[in-house]
């Protein structure tokens, strides 16, 4: 599936994680909200080695949400975090990073719901060819082929599961109460770049309303797995 989860991503995006300095924010804020995520009690901090860039943001405002435009599994393997990070490493979008890292989402969510870290969270995702969205926002992909174009039944989960919208939910409702956003500013790849993703049988206004009436209702967000850079 390794080209066709290409499509998912931008191959141009990794010189942004080049940049030693994280360069000025395009709406000219002075947020700084990232640095919460440093006190929160689980964080698991990672060093890069010395003279490595770690281009960390200051300013998380927003969600974007893929599809891995796979099965569940490919070539016999499941498809997750270790995985995907391993696509990503040869197509040169991992920046400094390996391992589950190396993927260009920060959360990788699996069709029975588990959420998995991949690209530390303080950094920028490389998962669309819009720079600052990525920049800006928590990437999270969903495993599985929502496209009614290119799975026609041979790829499962052909929509999004149950377990994974919950644990979307969760995982939203955990970054509003933690950086301060809200079910507006949660989008799908196609929404701010050229892009199919995440397929057309992701309701992506649907989600949006689940979220606004969770948030409404009070539900309590689901602590991810973070992992941090220093
Ligand atoms: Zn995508």
């Amino acid at each position: 599936m390794l080209i066709s989860v290409a499509a998912c991503v931008a191959a141009a995006v990794i010189a942004a994680l080049a940049s030693k300095v994280w360069p000025t924010l395009t709406n000219g804020t002075s947020r700084d909200n990232v640095a919460i995520l440093s006190s929160l009690p689980g964080a698991h901090t990672i060093v890069l080695p010395p003279g490595v860039a770690s281009a960390k943001r200051n300013l998380i405002d927003r969600m974007t949400v893929h599809h891995t435009d796979s099965g569940t599994t490919a070539g016999g393997q499941r498809v997750d975090a270790k995985l995907i990070g391993r696509w990503h490493e040869q197509r040169h979008l991992n920046g400094p990073y390996h391992g589950a890292q190396a993927a260009a989402y920060h959360f990788i969510i699996l069709p029975d719901g588990t959420v998995q870290a991949g690209r530390p969270l303080n950094v920028a995702g490389s998962g669309t060819m819009n720079l600052d969205d990525n920049r800006r926002s928590i990437g999270v992909v969903l495993v599985g082929d929502f496209s009614s174009k290119t799975n026609h039944g041979q790829f499962v989960p052909g929509r999004p599961t149950a377990a994974q919208l919950r644990a979307l939910t969760g995982l939203a409702l955990w970054a509003f109460a933690t950086l301060h956003f809200g079910p507006a500013q949660v989008h799908g790849h196609r929404e701010v770049a050229a892009s199919d993703c995440p397929g057309d049988r992701f309701d992506l206004n649907a989600l949006r309303s689940r979220l606004a009436a969770a948030q409404a209702s009070g539900e309590r967000g689901v602590a991810p797995p973070i992992v941090l850079v220093r």
